[in-house]
């Protein structure tokens, strides 16, 4: 088959990762370049042919246990301020590693600022 029959292979494309011409199956690694809001006609690279092309943005979810909140274990608090504000803030504001909640402690190691 040569380059100029005008009949392409038909390449699957759906719901890859980069960006795939329908037409010559090059495969755009650069998909920065493109909008992913919406449908929009864009056009390759390497053949230049006009393509639709329809962002399709999937969703994963990861799930853990939260001890913390079934009452089966502590919150694994962390504190959310750098060293910057160590010393100056009175308060920090420490989150839970697991469930994400919040509380305000009060600051050991807290200096007044002068
Ligand atoms: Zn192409
Ligand atoms: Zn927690």
């Amino acid at each position: 088959m040569s380059e100029d029959q005008g009949e392409f292979e038909c390449f699957d494309n759906t719901l890859s990762d980069n960006v795939v011409c329908p037409y010559c199956g090059y495969e755009d690694q650069d998909i920065c370049e493109y909008d992913h809001s919406e449908t929009h006609i864009t056009s390759c690279n390497r053949c230049c042919k006009e393509f639709m092309l329809e962002p399709s943005i999937s969703v994963h979810f990861s799930s853990w246990k939260v001890p913390c909140v079934n009452g089966e274990g502590e919150h694994k608090f962390k504190n959310l301020f750098t060293s910057v504000y160590h010393k100056t803030e009175p308060r920090h504001p420490w989150r839970c590693t697991n469930c994400n909640k919040e509380e305000w402690r009060d600051n050991p190691d807290y200096v007044k600022p002068e």
